[in-house]
């Protein structure tokens, strides 16, 4: 017999989540704040809730995916009292920060429920395929029990007990997209300023380089987690020797502010004596 769910939240994202429960043949009990955006997931089989405690009760799990993360500990305390939450899991996907993931995990455990710390790195037009991927926190116990029930959504990545770590991740991983949009919006704005079409450069030559270039990052990893910075290929000194990049972009009237704190980054780990070695030292710049 396949698990109850509860889904507390319809909007975009929650909504998705409902859809692909249902799509995974789960009882989904459906609820939102504001009544009228369940039809077409009652039409697909869910069953709409007049209250939290009714989505809850009889639900083994509860997924909580609303706006504001400071909203969710109220939202579970309607669950019904003291045995609202008892041995049900909580997964919260609601976007928030580790220490607010742990509080949460206390509050949880507090009305007797276990809980998980959901990150998920999707969009809701890319759930349930391939490319997604969720990340989870907390309880592992929690986590193995509704394993079954998760991977309805997307591929489900467990990553330890301390429910801060999916929200760590998540926060790193967008740093990671964001660098990516940033180097794309400079090449971009330097190809346009040549009176460039930027599809062509961007499909042809731009993904394949940023693919290419995302092959050096395991090993610059490892020399983060080492702290051997040691390179034989492009030292630091030699890339920042001359700033071809800011003056390219000012000869053609593009702004270098994207390109302008990478540059000094690199040339700080100059000045500080590690010229002969790699990009990755300046992480060690980055250290609070
Ligand atoms: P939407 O703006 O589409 O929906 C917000 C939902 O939150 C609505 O159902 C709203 O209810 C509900 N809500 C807001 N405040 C409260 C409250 N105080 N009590 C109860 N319900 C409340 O947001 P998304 O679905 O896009 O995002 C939800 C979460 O998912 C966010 O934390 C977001 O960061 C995360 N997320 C979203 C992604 C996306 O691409 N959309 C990707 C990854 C994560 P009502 O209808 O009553 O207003």
């Amino acid at each position: 017999e396949k698990t109850g769910v509860a889904v507390l939240g319809l909007g975009s994202m929650g909504s998705a989540l409902a859809g692909a429960l249902l799509a995974g043949g789960h009882a989904v009990r459906v609820w939102n704040r504001t009544p009228g955006k369940a039809g077409e997931l009652v039409a697909r089989g869910a069953r709409e809730a007049g209250s939290v405690a009714e989505a809850v009760d009889g639900s083994d799990v509860v997924i909580v995916c609303i706006l504001d993360y400071g909203d969710v500990g109220p939202l579970l305390e309607q669950a019904g009292g003291p045995a609202g939450l008892q041995g049900r899991v909580v997964v919260n996907v609601t976007n928030g920060s580790p220490e607010e993931a742990r509080e949460m995990a206390e509050r949880v455990a507090a009305l007797g429920g276990a809980y998980l710390d959901g990150g998920i790195m999707a969009v809701p037009e890319i759930l349930a395929t391939p490319q997604a991927f969720v990340l989870y926190s907390g309880s592992r116990t929690a986590f193995e029990t509704s394993r079954g029930l998760l991977d309805s959504f997307a591929r489900s990545v467990y990553l330890g007990e301390d429910p801060g770590l999916a929200p760590l991740n998540d926060l790193a991983l967008l740093s990671g997209m964001y660098g990516m949009f940033g180097g794309f919006a400079h090449a971009a704005a330097l190809i346009r300023s040549a009176g460039g079409p930027v599809a062509g450069f961007t499909s042809t030559l731009l993904v394949p380089w940023i693919q290419a270039m995302a092959g050096a990052l395991p090993a610059m990893a490892e020399q983060v987690d080492s702290g051997d910075y040691s390179v034989t290929g492009s030292p630091l000194a030699m890339q920042v020797s001359h700033d071809a990049i800011g003056d390219l972009s000012r000869a053609q009237g593009v702004s270098p502010e994207l390109w302008a704190p990478v540059l000094a980054l690199m040339e700080r780990r100059v000045a500080d004596g590690h010229g002969s070695e790699g990009f990755a030292g300046v992480v060690e710049l980055l250290r609070g």
